[in-house]
């Protein structure tokens, strides 16, 4: 995972204030928490319909917690495969802020296995996030800032029932940095 380079001018003081907002509320009562195991057994099952009712579940939960509008969400099978300079990476997920719609991939591009829900689960909570960062937070643009990956694992963690786990960062050139995870 890679942050975004800070803006230039402009949006800088909204970045900034992403990638200092390092924390995120969470429901004292375990009902996503309930939700995500059954989001894990629909995987299991292998039925997308399932798998989006119980992911529009979660969403409407997490939304209704935060006060925001609830966003929709498909969940497609196979995810498209992008390709770039350096190589092909995959899209998990994404969000546009427009018709605040989520897109999760159940499957991986390649070999069309089925995702882990960890990855999986992970993806809807980033993308939720983004939608956080226009709703909640209201910035102008959803950065991929320090901020926003400690927020969506703070998240992610808590709707797994896993122990958070500590992000360090790796300056790279252009202002970047690279995120890595201990356990
Ligand atoms: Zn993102």
């Amino acid at each position: 995972m890679l942050t975004d380079a800070p803006p230039r001018k402009a949006n800088r003081a909204g970045f900034l204030e992403s990638d200092q907002t390092r924390t995120l509320d969470l429901p004292q009562d375990g009902s996503l928490l309930t939700i995500t195991k059954s989001i894990e057994s629909a995987m299991r099952r292998g039925r997308s319909t399932d798998v989006r009712r119980t992911c529009a579940e979660f969403l409407d939960a997490a939304s209704e917690f935060y006060g925001v509008p609830t966003c929709t969400v498909l969940v497609l099978a196979a995810r498209p495969l992008r390709t770039r300079e350096r190589g092909t990476f995959e899209l998990f997920g994404d969000y546009s802020p427009d018709s605040m719609l989520i897109r999760v991939w159940m499957r991986t591009a390649v070999r069309k296995e089925v995702t882990s829900f960890g990855t999986f689960l992970s993806t809807l909570c980033h993308e939720f996030c983004h939608h956080l960062d226009f709703k909640k937070f209201g910035f102008v643009d959803s950065w991929h800032s320090r901020g926003f990956y400690e927020r969506a694992g703070v998240l992610y963690h808590y709707a797994r029932g896993t122990a958070l786990k500590k992000l360090f960062w790796v300056p790279l050139a252009g202002g970047r940095l690279l995120v890595r995870q201990h356990s």
